[in-house]
This record gives C-alpha cells, sequence and structure tokens, in this order.
C-alpha cells in the first residue's frame, strides 16, 4: 500500500486527527468536490505506480553520454528523442524551432605577462572513472557567453566577488579599475554582474574564477575522491545582461523565428563591451600570487594557499578572444494533452535539456523527471482518463545562454498563453535533499497539500514534514537569520511559506514577462553538486554518486510535480487560496516601510562620524585611505496608498477563500455565463499584479511583486519598483511605484471581489 492509498483508507477516520496536524489533505482536496477528491486520490495512486527509478537512470546515462549545448549533434538527438517518447507516450507533440545569437569561441588565450611568465590551461582533463570526461569531440572550451570579443592586456586587480559592495572598498584603498583587467571570484551575485559592473568602473577585460573555499577543497573532498571542484573544474555560464531582458539579444520581446526582425549585435544591449573569460583556480592560483600591494581585508581571502592581495600589478595579463557570432537553431519539444472540459485552460509544465556539457545534473537531472511525469500520465490517458484542462509539457533548449528556448517560445505565443495558461510548473536541477517550493502565493496552499501527501524516500514522513523540521532546527541555531526565525514561525502556525522567485531558469518568461502565475519546485540540500557546476565534470558518473544515488528523489519530484499539475487539470474549481498572497505582499510592503527607516538611520550615523572626522581617525595613517562621500537626507515617503491596498487585499483575500471553499459542490448549479466568467477571473488572476510599461529602466520586467534584482542577478527583488528605487536612492520614483504597486494590489482585488459577487450569486447546494 502506498502512501496515497493510504490516505484513502485512513479518509473519514477520527484517527486522522491524532496525525500531524500539519498534514493538509485531510479534507477535500483544495478546488473538489468530496467524490471528486477520493477520485483523485485513486488516480494519483495509479500514477505513482508507473514511476520507475530505473527509467530515469536509463534516460539520464542515454541523454547525457555527449556535449549537449546549443547547437551540438546530440542536442538535436535529445530533442528528437524526447518527441519520440512523448509520441510513444501518446502526447500530441512536435518540435519548435527557432533561430538565435548564441556566440562559441573560436580562440581563447589567456597569459601572465609579467613579472613572470604562465600560460593557462583552460581545459579540464579527463579524471579516472569519470567515463565521459574524456569523451570531448564535440565539447566547447570554457568560456562565458555573451561577452565581448577582443585582445587586451593590462595590469590585473583582484576584485573581491565584483559586487557593488566590493568597488566600494576598493575606493576606500584608493584603487582604481579603469584599463586594467580584474579578477573575480564567483559567488555573491549573479556572474553576468561582474564583467557588467567591471565594465561601469572602466576595466577593459574580467576573470572569473572558482575559489576552493566557495566550491572546492574548502567545502569537502574533490572529484573523484568526493563531489567537489577539482583544481582544472571551471563554471562557465552566460554573463548576458539577463536582468534587462533574457532570450535572443537579437529578439527582445518578440519570438526568434526565422523571418524575425533582429537588431543589428552591435545594438543588443544585453552583450557585454568587454571581454570575460572563466578560469579554474588551478590557472587562477599564479596569477593571483603574482599579484602585490595592500593584503585583501579578512572577508575576501578564498582558501588558495597564498596572501591575497588587490594589486594593481605588478601581475599583467593578456586576454584574448574571438568567437564565432553566427545564429543557430534551437530546438523546443512541446506535447500537449488535450483538456476533456476545459481544453482552453492550459496547465504548462517545463524543464530545460541543454547542459553547458553533458549537463547531468544540470538540467536532466529535472528533465528526467519530467519525463517520468509524462510516461506515467500517457499511461493513464491510454487507460481512459482524459484531464479536465489541458495539460502541456515543454523541453526547453538553450536555457543556459539565456532561458533561450522558454524565452522565445513565451514570447511568439504571448497572446495565447496569457488567454490560457492558469499555471506554469518548472524544474532544472534535483538531487536528494529537502524539497524547494517557490512561485506565486496564490498555489502556496496546493503545494502544501501535495507535498503532505509525498513520502520522502529516506525517512518515510511527508516532504513537507521534513521541510518543516529543517526549517525549525535553523531557526533554533545560533545566528539564525531574522528570516529564517520569521519563516520557521508561519510554518509551525501553519502552511509552510514558499518563497519569491527571482530568476535563474525558464520560469522567468512566463511569471515576469507574460505574469503568468508560476511555481518552481525541486530537491536539493545532501547533494555534491556544486562542485561540478557547468564543467565537464557535472557527467552521469558524477551524479549517479553524489546527487541522487538510486532516483528516489527522481521519482519524488515527479510526484510533487505530477500531483501539482494533475490536481490543478482536474479541479472542479482551479485550486487557488488568496490569503497566502494577501499575507506575504504584507510581510514585503512591511520590509520596504523597515528598509526606509534603516536607510535613514544609517545616513545619519554616518554623516555624523563624517563630521567627526572618525573615518581618518580610525583609519591605519600608514595606509591609503579615502573616507566614503556624504549622503543626502532620507526623507519621509507617502506609503498609506500601499497599505490601504493590503489592508483591502486581505479583507478580499479572505471573502473570495471563505466562499471558494463550498464553490466545487455549488458550482454544478451555475449559469453557463456566470461560469464562464468566474472561469476566466480565476485563469487570469496573476495579470492583475502586471504593470505594462514595465519596471524602470527594464520594460521586458513587467511584474510588480517579484524580479530578479538589477544587481542581484538571480536573486529576487520583492515589490521591485518600490525596494530598488529606496535601495538606490531614487525618492521620487520610489514614491511612485508605491503608487503603481498599489494600483496592481487594488486590480487584484477588483478582481477578486467580482469573483465573490458571482459565487454569492451560485445556488445553494440542492
Ligand atoms: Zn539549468
Amino acid at each position: 500500500m502506498n502512501h496515497a492509498q493510504r490516505l484513502l483508507a485512513f479518509a473519514g477516520a477520527a484517527a486522522l486527527c491524532l496525525v500531524a496536524r500539519a498534514e493538509p489533505s485531510t479534507g477535500p482536496l483544495l478546488g473538489f468536490t468530496p467524490d471528486n477528491s477520493a477520485a483523485q486520490l485513486k488516480l494519483e495512486a495509479t500514477y505513482d505506480a508507473q514511476l520507475n527509478p530505473a527509467d530515469l537512470r536509463g534516460w539520464l546515462e542515454q541523454m547525457a553520454a555527449e556535449p549537449n549545448h546549443v547547437g551540438t549533434p546530440h542536442d538535436k538527438a535529445n530533442a528528437e528523442f524526447t518527441l519520440a517518447k512523448f509520441k510513444e507516450w501518446g502526447w500530441d507533440a512536435r518540435l519548435e524551432v527557432f533561430q538565435v545569437l548564441y556566440p562559441t569561441p573560436k580562440s581563447v588565450t589567456l597569459e601572465l605577462v609579467a613579472p613572470t611568465r604562465f600560460t593557462a590551461k583552460l581545459h579540464e582533463p579527463a579524471i579516472a572513472g569519470d567515463r565521459t570526461s574524456a569523451n570531448t569531440k564535440d565539447a566547447l572550451p570554457p568560456y562565458n557567453a555573451y561577452g565581448a570579443d577582443g585582445d587586451v592586456t593590462a595590469e590585473l586587480v583582484y576584485v573581491n566577488q565584483g559586487m557593488p559592495d566590493d568597488y566600494k572598498e576598493l575606493e576606500r584603498h584608493g584603487i582604481s579599475v579603469k584599463g586594467r583587467i580584474v579578477i573575480a571570484r564567483y559567488g555573491g551575485g549573479w556572474r553576468g554582474l561582474k564583467p557588467k559592473l567591471a565594465y561601469e568602473h572602466g576595466a577593459v577585460g574580467c576573470l572569473i574564477y572558482s575559489d576552493p573555499k566557495d566550491d572546492g577543497y574548502g567545502l569537502g573532498d574533490v572529484y573523484p575522491k568526493g563531489g567537489q571542484r577539482p583544481a582544472d573544474g571551471v563554471q562557465r555560464g552566460s554573463v548576458a545582461d539577463m536582468p534587462l531582458y533574457p532570450g535572443d539579444p537579437l529578439t527582445p520581446g518578440i519570438g526568434a523565428t526565422a523571418d524575425a526582425k533582429r537588431l543589428k549585435i552591435e545594438d543588443a544591449k544585453t552583450i557585454l563591451k568587454i571581454p570575460v573569460l572563466p578560469i579554474s583556480y588551478g590557472d587562477a592560483q599564479p596569477l593571483l600570487a603574482a599579484l602585490d600591494g595592500t593584503v585583501v581585508p579578512p572577508g575576501w581571502r578564498g582558501a588558495l594557499p597564498l596572501t591575497y592581495h588587490f594589486g594593481p600589478g605588478p601581475a599583467k595579463v593578456r586576454l584574448a578572444i574571438s568567437s564565432d557570432w553566427s545564429l543557430k537553431p534551437i530546438y523546443n519539444v512541446i506535447a500537449f494533452l488535450s483538456g476533456s472540459e476545459h481544453p482552453d485552460e492550459w496547465v504548462l509544465r517545463g524543464n530545460h535539456r541543454d547542459g553547458w556539457v553533458f549537463g547531468a545534473w544540470d538540467p536532466l537531472s529535472g528533465h528526467i523527471a519530467m519525463m517520468a511525469e509524462a510516461k506515467a500520465i500517457g499511461a493513464l490517458a491510454k487507460q481512459g482518463w482524459k484531464p479536465k484542462r489541458t495539460l502541456v509539457y515543454c523541453s526547453w533548449d538553450g536555457e543556459e545562454p539565456g532561458l533561450l528556448g522558454s524565452t522565445e517560445w513565451a514570447e511568439a505565443h504571448a497572446e495565447e498563453l496569457q488567454r490560457k495558461a492558469v499555471l506554469y510548473i518548472n524544474s532544472d536541477t534535483n538531487t536528494r535533499g529537502f524539497l524547494n517550493p517557490s512561485g506565486s502565493h496564490a498555489f502556496q496552499e496546493l503545494v502544501n497539500q501535495v507535498a503532505g501527501s509525498v513520502r520522502d524516500p529516506q525517512t518515510g514522513v511527508s516532504v513537507l514534514a521534513r521541510l518543516r523540521a529543517r526549517l525549525q532546527v535553523d531557526a533554533a541555531k545560533p545566528g539564525a537569520s531574522e528570516d529564517d526565525k520569521e519563516l520557521a514561525q508561519l510554518a509551525a502556525a501553519g502552511s509552510v511559506p514558499i518563497a519569491a522567485l527571482g530568476s535563474g531558469s525558464d520560469f522567468t518568461p512566463f511569471l515576469q514577462h507574460l505574469t503568468l502565475a508560476t511555481l518552481n519546485l525541486d530537491f536539493s540540500g545532501e547533494e555534491q553538486q556544486d562542485g561540478v557546476y557547468h564543467s565537464i565534470y557535472d557527467s552521469f558518473d558524477h551524479y549517479d554518486r553524489f546527487g541522487d544515488p538510486g532516483y528516489h528523489y527522481g521519482v519524488a519530484l515527479a510526484q510533487v510535480i505530477g500531483r501539482a499539475m494533475l490536481r490543478t487539470a482536474d479541479a472542479d474549481v482551479l485550486p487557488l487560496q488568496f490569503k497566502d498572497t494577501a499575507a506575504t505582499i504584507g510581510r514585503y510592503t512591511t520590509e520596504v516601510h523597515k528598509l526606509l527607516d534603516a536607510l535613514r538611520s544609517a545616513t545619519e550615523q554616518k554623516n555624523k562620524l563624517l563630521e567627526q572626522n572618525a573615518y581618518v581617525l580610525a583609519a591605519d595613517p600608514t595606509q591609503t585611505y579615502v573616507p566614503p562621500a556624504r549622503d543626502s537626507a532620507v526623507p519621509f515617503l507617502n506609503f498609506a496608498p500601499l497599505d490601504n491596498a493590503v489592508t483591502r487585499l486581505t479583507q478580499s483575500a479572505s471573502s473570495v477563500d471563505a466562499l471558494l471553499a463550498s464553490a466545487p459542490v455549488e458550482l454544478a448549479h451555475m449559469e453557463s455565463s456566470q461560469r464562464l466568467e468566474l472561469d476566466s477571473l480565476l485563469q487570469g488572476m496573476e495579470a492583475a499584479f502586471g504593470h505594462a510599461p514595465g519596471l524602470p529602466g527594464r520594460e521586458w520586467f513587467k511584474h510588480t511583486i517579484y524580479a530578479p534584482g538589477l544587481l542581484t542577478g538571480y536573486g529576487v527583488k520583492t515589490l521591485p519598483g518600490v525596494r530598488e528605487a529606496l535601495e538606490d536612492r531614487r525618492w521620487a520614483e520610489a514614491e511612485q511605484y508605491i503608487g503603481v504597486t498599489a494600483g496592481a494590489l487594488n486590480t487584484y482585488s477588483d478582481r477578486l471581489d467580482r469573483i465573490a459577487t458571482l459565487l454569492r450569486q451560485a445556488p445553494p447546494k440542492k
């Protein structure tokens, strides 16, 4: 008897009250009548029985057998394999091809030319026991996609992680990177910001290396003894300016079809202006050892056996890169299973298929879970079941260089998606560990119900119970952050909060460009994968040992996402709950209030210290020290429109939630025109959060609640229009976006109020 059957056997029994109160699957499923809820749990048991870890292992071994980045024969072969499988499983599947700008290196050189000479290897050698690591015929050398071509020779400066605060620290020491080449270590923010900020500070080239402190021997044994990064391992990756817009740099906002109108390469704002190259710590060590000047602060030091200096010089390096800038085809596989009752409501699912080299973990570990779902759902359909809403499964190409496959498809089908999509669920990497739920908070309760019904493969409790336990233990640790404590408190009191989405995978175009409801789900936390991230060693052999031995978390992911897809597709009323959205936005609003207050007191303190000449007095007089500049005073802003909108949203959400609880039974008697209106309001709820002109300086990003930070990259900024304006001290813009965001919340509340009116008109249960 599996877990779902156990739940069924217990349904209605008083004993359930004694089971952990946290398991929410005790009543009918959200959005279902009691009868349909019981039937759905039976369906899920049949679905579970189709999932087989041996399938996942077999697909992974085959798909990760050869390099599969954009443009390789194996990338295309994997698309054709995925297409054939979907068809075999009964899906209406097709290839959708786009033509994208995808630069690949023709020649790459990095040399230390003074005070000694050293030529960087820029090569990841084969490793014993890793069978694919010698299979490099189609592999590219390590590189950063969308950096500029160039041939520059200049003094080297170490800039720590190359983030904004690091440049402020360099200023304190009187060090400029102008006309120089910077070397930054990975971490602290998105990789693409490192060369962008270096360029903005006048640097002519940028090297990014993996310090062993962050994902090498500082963390654990290196590959092949352990899973961490070996000395020659390199993290490839895109450096396109994706916080501006992701996707093909030449076709922002439109699909990159063969005949699309394209920008000239020199006009594409997301392509960087200086050459940039990722290197291993094996190659970085001689360069860093050749730097001199002041010793860096403690927080800047890595784990290499040397004293870290700022420079500049005497180390001088030459960096030369030339690339092939032609268009390449990308192959998305799109598969449909038509809905029987609401064919024009789509529940979408996606994972990318392209890797940087073999990509076993990133992305194929998530892709094989998605394939397992598609196979199991196909089997249900062959037994005569049909989803009520249409299921759409998407295998994306070209995610690594810039979310190309998903973005171009979403842009090409924008109007249809906005009309039909009810939810997009994404995954990417997946390993042993804990569920990480994030996304649109109207689906938080669905995620909790689903996670409460899936068994953790190692401990036997639900994946929700395991996640809740970890949140509580983390919050009890000395030094736990206020955020961690708040999260644990919320999780203890009720449903486990899901996180907000920034960027970094294929959910971005759906959530932030089209403002469609979106979730991202995966397991992680007990793997040793970071050290092979985007390197040639992210291989089948590595993943099989260090990622998810036995593929039980691949199956668990297929159970979690499969249930979420099936419940959303089959629910009598879409499984939405709005109080989580209201409560979460309320928390974000409190945060921006606090942010302004914190800025004000920090500014007052800093200016006072400057008046007292304290910074200079506290510095070592024998070292260069430049005190920070004075900041202008922080004004008081009017948050009232936002506060009032949150209060209204909270009330509207709670009314609708109460009405929705009985709606699945009552709606059977609703007039069809009213039912149509209700369905269309629920389908596109998230759209109310959209702001057509977009965020300041980046019109592609339309969502007023969630965005990747301009200066964090993948990291999320909630209430981004307000928060980023405050952080950047643009007070008038902050006030403007308080209004814009409040307007979006009020549009959402208007929609909720209309839903409440329709539900109140529904005839009572007969
Ligand atoms: Zn990925």
